[in-house]
């Protein structure tokens, strides 16, 4: 597959434009996780299929996605069509009418979605649609704990930051929500003492089943974990693991709820991660990829039992974008073409024989990388200053002036990855070339030696 949207520059902001906007943001805009003062952003001043332009007019393979939100890449003329046609007929209508968009997209979605989640709540992004399955979970059961797992995030509102098992929720964990964290299995830093994949899997079971017991299985609403967790580190569960969550869940009569924010809508080359494992859970969230991010929405999948729970009862929550019709038709048109053009496929296939092979071959010439991991196009390499010891090369929690210089050392080469801690994510578009993928997994190449050179 050559990418969908190829082509040149699309129109540009002039330097003239970008400087401006450079000046407007930095007096202006208050910025996401960021100490205001010691920021730097850069301009985008234009994005086609997995390039993005600055406000010089250099070029960069986008090999982040954008934060693992555009899916079928930036700018496809199918979606931002679609989005135009909607303006033009019906930008906005209050949830509780019936908008055409809406209803495809709640149908497209759960014919995608595993087993018989086939009822849709729209939420804005990914962190309410959390909170609000966290709610039905609760209302549901009648229970209040939820479990959730270090080495997670589930979003930056207040329940969802409570949620996240990873240092983000350190400074905003003020409040009792009644959240409690497990280890997940995670061999290459195994907090079981695991040797194998089928040890750290029992371990982590045995762990999560006895914290169960302890917090009292009849306390607990929800157990919350991503099928595949993304920012954390893109460490796969090992074989076992979401089916013996799934398992414990049915037992204890406790909810399951899978986020699959990041991992959903192609990425791990499969509609939805939990798909390579066989389990459907009682709530799947999702967002970024169901419209790849061109409007902003999210949602909750939700069973026929949970569903059932809200038939003659009131559901006590909603937005008031919820099913947005521009966000809807856009999620209608990235569905269809993501069908149309097979980028699912496409993604399992580049994940098995481009970025899967150039990985395992990184990790053998490289003395910098401890690990590399994924699917699809899912994937993070891990460096260390020590391939014996293990030790990361930025702390767990913070990054370093190292990782810093790699990534400068990729952005002047023209490549942006997704970055956290020690870690670079491979995570471009489902539809990037094949030549657009080796072209940037060259360039990493040349910055792992970079990176060879300072451990
Ligand atoms: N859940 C997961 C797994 C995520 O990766 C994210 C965002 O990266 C969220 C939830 C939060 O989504 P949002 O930023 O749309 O609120």
């Amino acid at each position: 597959m050559t990418s969908t949207i190829d082509g040149g520059a699309p129109p540009l902001l002039d330097s003239e434009g970008a400087r401006r906007a450079y000046e407007l943001d930095r007096k202006h805009v208050f910025h996401s996780w960021s100490a205001q003062d010691l920021l730097d952003p850069m301009v985008i001043a234009g994005a086609q299929g997995s390039y993005v332009w600055d406000g010089e007019g250099n070029k960069y393979l986008d090999f982040s996605s954008q934060l693992v939100n555009t899916n079928i890449g930036h700018q496809h003329p199918a979606v931002v069509a679609a989005i135009t046609e909607q303006a033009a007929k019906l930008c906005t209508i209050a949830p509780s009418y019936v908008n055409d968009a809406r209803s495809e997209a709640a149908r497209l979605i759960a014919e995608r979605t595993p087993g018989e989640l086939n009822r849709i709540f729209f939420t804005n992004g990914g962190a309410d649609a959390n909170e609000h399955a966290v709610r039905m979970a609760r209302l549901h059961t009648g229970r209040q704990k939820v479990l959730s797992a270090y080495r997670s995030y589930h979003g930056g509102t207040q329940l969802a930051v409570n949620l996240t098992g990873d240092p983000r929720r350190w400074a905003n964990d003020t409040a009792s929500t009644g959240t409690v964290h497990f280890f997940p299995p995670y061999l290459y830093r195994t907090a079981f003492h695991s040797t194998t994949q089928e040890e750290e899997s029992q371990r982590a079971l045995e762990h999560l089943e006895q914290l169960i017991a302890y917090e009292g299985p009849a306390t607990i609403a929800a157990i919350i974990l991503e099928s595949i967790p993304g920012t954390a580190g893109i460490y796969l569960p090992p074989p076992g693991y979401l089916e013996g969550v799934r398992e414990l869940c049915t037992r204890f009569g406790i909810v399951m709820i899978a986020d699959e924010v990041m991992s959903g809508f192609g990425r791990t080359g499969k509609w939805f991660a939990v798909e390579h494992f066989n389990v459907v859970p009682d709530l799947l969230t999702f967002a970024k990829g169901v419209n790849s991010g061109y409007v902003p929405m999210g949602g909750v999948a939700i069973s026929p039992e949970i569903a059932a729970t809200f038939g003659t009862r009131v559901y006590p929550g909603g937005l008031t974008y919820s099913g947005h019709p521009l966000a809807a038709a856009a999620a209608v048109a990235t569905i269809n073409a993501m069908d149309r053009e097979g980028m699912v496929e496409h993604a399992a296939e580049l994940g098995r024989s481009v970025i899967g092979p150039a990985l395992a071959g990184f990790a053998q010439r490289h003395v910098s990388v401890g690990e590399a991991r994924g699917t699809g196009v899912f994937w993070a390499i891990e460096l260390v200053r020590d391939r014996e010891t293990r030790e990361p090369l930025a702390p767990y929690g913070s990054s370093s002036g190292e990782m810093n210089q790699l990534l400068a050392a990729c952005k002047s080469r023209g490549l942006l990855p997704f970055a956290n801690f020690n870690r670079i994510h491979v995570v471009p578009p489902c539809n990037i070339g094949t030549a657009d993928t080796e072209a940037g997994l060259a360039i990493l190449d040349e910055v792992l030696d970079i990176a060879d050179g300072m451990v």
